[in-house]
C-alpha cells in the first residue's frame, strides 16, 4: 500500500464477529489492479490509497490474516467509504465490494474501536425511529412543518453549522406525507403494480409518491401499496446491522407475497437493497427461493416504464441535468432508461454535467457521519451545475435530492430539483417544466 493510513500492523488482528465476517473468497478476488481507483470519490478527493477501494479491501485482508488490528484508523477509512459502489462497476474482477464493506462494518458494530456512543445512537435511530412508521412520522412532522414555514429563511440563518446546512436542504414542495392509496379512486383496470413506499420517502417526499402513482396510472398500471410493507433495510445493512436488515427483508418478502405484479420503486437505494435480498438472506434456511422470487419482481420506476410499449407524449421545456443515483447506475446498471424518458419529452434539452455518475456525498447517513467529505462532494456538484446552468436537476433518490437542493443553492442558481417522477408527471400533464 502507498500509505499505511495510520494502521497498526501486527499478528493480533481477528474478526470480532466471525459469523458476519467478510468472506475470504470475496477478499481474495481483488487482484490489486487499481482500475477502480479513479472511479472512487474519496480517492479522487484525498489521493490516499487507504481511502480507495483497493486500500480498504487490503485493510480487511490484513485484519482477516491477523496482520493488523481493527483500530480506530481502520474504522475511519471504512467509515469514509460512501458505499456508492462505483468501484464495483469499474472492477474487471467482479469484486463484491458492497458486500465486503457491509460485513466489515458488522465487525465495527461488534467491537467498535472508537465512537461507541455515536455508533449506538445511530443503531438506535435506525432501529427504533427509521424502521418504525409511527415513530418516524412523529419525528419527521417538525421537519416537514419547518420546510413549509414562512419564516424558514430567517431561521436558517441563525441555525448553527451542520444543523443549518441540513435545514437548508429540506424540500419545500413535498406537502403531506404519503398515506397510501386507501379511499382513492384510481385506475380500476390495468396491469397490477405494487408501489414500494419506504420510510423517508413516505414521510418527506409525499409529492414524489403521488407523482409516481399518477405516472404509473398514465402508463397503464393499476397501483396498489400494501400497508404491511416495511423500510427496505438498506441503511441498516450499510451500517453493518445485518441482523436487523434481514428481519426487515423477511417482513417485506412476506408482505408482497400476498400481492401481484411488479414491485415498483422510486428510490434507487431502496431498489438496490430489495433486489439484493437473495444475497442478504443467502444463509437463511427456507428463504432463498422466496427472496429470489421477490427480487425478480422489483423494478425501478424508469425500468418499469422503459418496458412499456407506448407511453404518453409530454412536454418539458427546460434544460435538464440528469444526475445518476449511485445505487441506480452502479448497482442496478440503470443509466439509459431515465435519460431516454427525459429525451422523449418535447422541449427537454438534456445536458450532461461533469461527474453526473459520481456520488454527490449524500449516501444515507454519510452527511451526518462524515460532513467534511460530504460537503466537498456537494461543492463539486455545485461547480458542475454552475458550469452547465440547468433549469432543472433531475434525480431518483431521496438523499441525492436533498444534497442537490444544497448544491443548487451553493451554485447560486434558481434551478429546480425534481425527482424523475415529478418531471414526467408535469410533462405528461401538459406542463412546460418551469
Ligand atoms: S463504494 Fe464508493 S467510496 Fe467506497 S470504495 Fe467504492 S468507489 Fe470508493
Ligand atoms: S478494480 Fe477490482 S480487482 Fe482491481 S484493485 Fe479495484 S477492487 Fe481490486
Amino acid at each position: 500500500m502507498g500509505s499505511d493510513g495510520g494502521v497498526t500492523t501486527g499478528r493480533s488482528g481477528r474478526w470480532p464477529n466471525p459469523a458476519e465476517a467478510p468472506a475470504a473468497e470475496d477478499l481474495a478476488r481483488c487482484v490489486h489492479c487499481g482500475l477502480c481507483l479513479t472511479a472512487c470519490p474519496t480517492y479522487l478527493v484525498t489521493g490516499l490509497e487507504a481511502e480507495s477501494p483497493r486500500g480498504r479491501i487490503q485493510l480487511a485482508r490484513l485484519v482477516e490474516e491477523g496482520r493488523a488490528e481493527l483500530t480506530a484508523a481502520v474504522q475511519g477509512h471504512w467509515s469514509r467509504c460512501l458505499q456508492c459502489r462505483a468501484c464495483e462497476a469499474a472492477c474487471p474482477s467482479g469484486v463484491s465490494y458492497g458486500r465486503i464493506q457491509e460485513h466489515a462494518r458488522a465487525q465495527v458494530q461488534a467491537a467498535p474501536p472508537s465512537g461507541r456512543t455515536w455508533l449506538w445512537v445511530r443503531r438506535f435511530v435506525l432501529r427504533q425511529v427509521v424502521a418504525r412508521p409511527r415513530v418516524l412520522a412523529a419525528a419527521a412532522a417538525p421537519a416537514r412543518r419547518f420546510a413549509g414555514w414562512r419564516f424558514r429563511g430567517a431561521a436558517e440563518r441563525v441555525l448553527p453549522g451542520r444543523l443549518g446546512a441540513l435545514a437548508r436542504q429540506l424540500p419545500a414542495n413535498q406537502g403531506a406525507p404519503f398515506h397510501g392509496l386507501r379511499g382513492r379512486s384510481g385506475a380500476a383496470a390495468g396491469e397490477p403494480v405494487q408501489l414500494f413506499t419506504g420510510c423517508v420517502m413516505r414521510e418527506l417526499f409525499g409529492e414524489v409518491h403521488r407523482a409516481t402513482v399518477r405516472v404509473l396510472e398514465r402508463a397503464g398500471a393499476r397501483v396498489e401499496a400494501t400497508d404491511a410493507q416495511r423500510c427496505c433495510g438498506a441503511l441498516h445493512a450499510h451500517e453493518g446491522d445485518l441482523e436487523f436488515a434481514r428481519r426487515l427483508a423477511k417482513a417485506n418478502i412476506t408482505a408482497f407475497e400476498r400481492t401481484e405484479g411488479a414491485v415498483v420503486v422510486n428510490s434507487a437505494g431502496c431498489g438496490a437493497a430489495l433486489k439484493e435480498y437473495p444475497q442478504l438472506l443467502a444463509g437463511e434456511p427456507g428463504w432463498q427461493e422466496r427472496a429470489a422470487a421477490f427480487a425478480a419482481r422489483v423494478k425501478d420506476l424508469s425500468e418499469w416504464l422503459a418496458g412499456r410499449g407506448m407511453l404518453p407524449a409530454g412536454r418539458l421545456a427546460a434544460r435538464v441535468a440528469y444526475q445518476d443515483a449511485c445505487h441506480l447506475a452502479h448497482v442496478q446498471g440503470i443509466r439509459k432508461e431515465p435519460r431516454a424518458l427525459l429525451r422523449a419529452l418535447d422541449g427537454c434539452e438534456l445536458v450532461e454535467t461533469e461527474g453526473a455518475d459520481t456520488c454527490c456525498g449524500a449516501a444515507g447517513l454519510y452527511g451526518v457521519v462524515e460532513p467534511g467529505m460530504s460537503a466537498e462532494l456537494r461543492r463539486r456538484k455545485a461547480a458542475a451545475f454552475a458550469a452547465a446552468r440547468p433549469d432543472a436537476v433531475v434525480t431518483a433518490n431521496p438523499g441525492c435530492h436533498l444534497q442537490y437542493l444544497g448544491a443548487v443553492r451553493e451554485a447560486g442558481l434558481r434551478a429546480e430539483v425534481l425527482h424523475l417522477a415529478e418531471a414526467l408527471d408535469r410533462a405528461w400533464a401538459g406542463g412546460d417544466g418551469r
